[in-house]
């Protein structure tokens, strides 16, 4: 059993991938994995393509990796298309006769999404702006999302954030239309490989391989989440600077806040205070600014809650559907 290389494109001078694919022979869950959804996040970029010069011993199913999804903005070593201004995340389900970005995810959402039994998507901060290490998804409620739930607590990231919806155009959008379990993952350090988190990322993969029993063993033992987040992650859970300067944290990464909390000071070159940044919630610190230079109303920090417990464990839920039905 060894890796195959497939080339599949949009046709004529349109945008194309690289597949790499490992088949087991047997029965078992077709796993997509893609890295380089944004072509400059170079964690999940080498975090997938490791996993393709290694054997895996997969013993059911199969695992198709593309480790640089959006070649052209790699290329350019940007978050988006140079062409088109792009941005991948945001454009599926796509449109075979759109722009050269459209018709790059109408390609990948038919040739990869749409055959999946689950979809791993790897992503990291931007050089900018700093996340942790963290696997999240979709947490509606629904039973493909709780799998998807599952997924992320098996990657073991050690921090979970789940989302109660998806803004439009994502992979995980097009993959809960089709009602395909998905995770994605970020990390901090934007821009930049890190040993640690590389085998973060490719390890998580094995681990979500094992706990579908693609494979005997997971890279490590599987681990309740230190921390679980929930929250919709979106720009109404972000405080912005309230005026152009220097950004100066006074928090850190997963710090513990309340609403209203200074968290950070906007600074004039001297130093001076020009305004303060206060926590939009109570919560943790998911998302920070890491460059100093901001303007006015530049996102600085994000704040995501702690997960209620009264929204149970997804593996509560399947099950007590199970015995409801
Ligand atoms: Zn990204």
């Amino acid at each position: 059993m060894n890796w195959r290389q497939e080339r599949i494109s949009a046709g004529g001078d349109g945008p194309g991938v690289t597949v790499h694919e490992l088949d087991s022979g047997h029965d078992g869950p077709t796993v997509v994995v893609l890295g380089g959804v944004h072509g400059n996040e170079v964690g999940g970029i080498v975090g997938a393509g490791r996993l393709t010069t290694r054997p895996l011993g997969l013993r059911a199913g199969r695992l198709r990796v593309v480790p640089v999804t959006h070649e052209a903005a790699f290329e350019a070593d940007s978050r988006t298309g140079p062409a088109d201004g792009g941005n991948l995340a945001r454009s599926f389900p796509g449109d075979e006769h759109g722009t050269p970005t459209q018709r790059l995810a109408d390609l990948v959402a038919r040739r990869l999404i749409r055959g999946a039994d689950v979809l791993v998507d790897l992503h990291t901060s931007t050089p900018a702006t700093d996340m942790p290490f963290f696997a999240g998804g979709l947490d509606d409620g629904g039973d493909a999302a709780s799998t998807g739930v599952e997924l992320a607590v098996a990657f073991g990231a050690g921090l979970v954030w789940t989302h109660g919806s998806l803004g439009p155009g994502r992979t995980l959008t097009l993959a809960r239309d089709l009602g395909i379990p998905a995770i994605y993952v970020e990390s901090p350090g934007g821009g930049v490989l890190d040993p640690a988190l590389l085998d973060g990322y490719t390890g998580g993969v094995v681990n979500v391989l094992a706990h579908l029993g693609m494979v005997p063993q997971p890279a490590t033992p599987p681990r309740p989440p230190a921390l679980w987040l929930h929250g919709d992650g979106d720009t109404d859970s972000f405080t912005v600077a309230p005026a152009g300067g220097l950004f100066l944290p006074g928090v850190r990464l997963l710090d513990r806040v309340e609403r209203g909390q200074a968290v950070g000071r906007v600074l004039d070159p001297r130093g001076r205070e020009l305004a303060v940044v206060a926590a939009p919630e109570s919560g943790h610190v998911a998302t920070l600014q890491r460059f100093a230079a901001v303007a006015a109303g530049t996102p600085v920090v994000g704040v995501a809650p702690a997960r209620p417990a009264s929204l149970g464990l997804p593996s509560d839920r399947i099950h007590a559907r199970a015995v409801a039905r």
